[in-house]
């Protein structure tokens, strides 16, 4: 249930409801926009009709119930958007976030090569995997914590972000000892244990949409992070399983639009994943960002054909570079008004 007080509520009328919500058996959640404050009453066993007759307390405009299942990630809860805060990077505000960086990291040379390169090109935060969750068990499983050294090294040197996979509960300390976000893969996106766990920091989540996971098991896989204490998350669609053979997996742009509907968190794509061909990583990235993504997130490579994972999908540096100009063409002529669409007039010459 939402709680919306009114405009003209007092300080002391939202501390009210917010000590009711909690006698009622509910947990509140209370965020206060430029004009008003929402309270939601979210948990499991609160006695209902007590919010309910919060309609009568002062200051109170109305008491609703919140339609969907994930209730702090809901819109209605929450009608402005989020922007999470990852060292000086701001994901979800104005501006599109390029992350970027190699599947995995392999060595020193690798990896601060590559960050050197991707914030020249216009990158404002680095990826590199750690932990790795391969398919089959003889593949590489990642350096591990030399990674993680390897990775706070290259932020030193380039004052990028770090972003890397946490796998396990058991790792949690140790990498939020190095990195400045954890990334949640696709795998495991409904390893509750590690949901939980991960709510307990503070430090921000992406979390990656299961290949097989619906918009709103995704939704309800931030709201283990969001109800457990956690508010900095964000979400990440990295294609899923459909029939399609050509590509790796699907990206589901609709997705990304949705998500943005229905959740006030921020959306990033993966193309790279999402696709897992080079010369489609662009047109999508182009196409992400028409649908409102508040970022990407890319694999790229000094020599893709050496890479220890992902090789075929990683873009060389060059071809990183040119599509970081491509993302500003025409999108941006065209969203800043310089450039008008002319659906009418192609249609009008048919
Ligand atoms: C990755 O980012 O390298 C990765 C393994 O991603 P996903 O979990 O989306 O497969
Ligand atoms: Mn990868």
């Amino acid at each position: 249930m939402i709680v919306n007080m009114s405009e003209t509520a007092t300080e002391q009328e939202i501390q009210h409801v917010i000590d009711r919500v909690r006698e009622a058996g509910f947990q509140p959640h209370t965020t206060r926009g430029a004009t008003k404050t929402i309270i939601a009453a979210v948990g499991a066993g609160g006695r209902r009709h007590e919010i309910e007759s919060l309609q009568a307390a002062p200051g109170v405009e109305n008491v609703v119930a919140i339609a969907q299942p994930y209730k702090l990630v809901s819109r209605q809860t929450k009608p402005h958007r989020t922007v999470v805060h990852v060292g000086d990077v701001a994901i979800g505000g104005p501006e599109v976030v390029v992350i970027a960086g190699p599947c995995s990291v392999e060595t020193r040379e690798q990896i601060l090569a590559t960050a050197h390169a991707v914030k020249d090109a216009g990158a404002s935060m680095l990826r590199g995997g750690a932990y790795k969750p391969r398919t089959s068990p003889y593949e590489f499983q990642g350096l591990g914590e030399e990674a993680l050294k390897l990775l706070a090294e290259a932020r030193e040197a380039t004052g990028l972000p770090v972003v890397t996979e946490v796998m396990g509960t058991e790792d949690v300390d140790l990498i939020a000892e190095y990195a400045d976000m954890f990334q949640v893969g696709a795998r495991n996106m409904q390893n509750f244990a590690l949901l939980r766990r991960l709510a307990t920091t503070n430090k921000p989540v992406l979390l990656k949409r299961g290949p097989s996971a619906t918009v709103k098991e995704w939704l309800l896989a931030a709201e283990y992070l969001l109800s457990g204490g956690n508010p900095n998350v964000v979400l990440c669609e990295r294609g899923i399983k459909t029939f399609e053979t050509e590509t790796r997996n699907t990206l589901d742009l609709a997705a990304i639009a949705l998500a943005r509907e229905l959740s006030h968190l921020p959306v990033v794509a993966d193309p790279s994943h999402g696709t897992g061909k080079p010369v489609l990583i662009p047109p999508m990235s182009r196409a992400a960002i028409a649908c409102g993504a508040d970022g990407l997130i890319i694999e790229v490579h000094p020599c893709p054909e050496r890479a220890w994972s992902d090789g075929p999908q990683s873009l060389t540096i060059d071809a990183f570079r040119a599509m970081m100009k491509s993302l500003t063409e025409p999108l941006r002529r065209v969203a800043s008004g310089i450039e008008t669409i002319r659906l009418g007039q192609a249609a009008s010459a048919d």
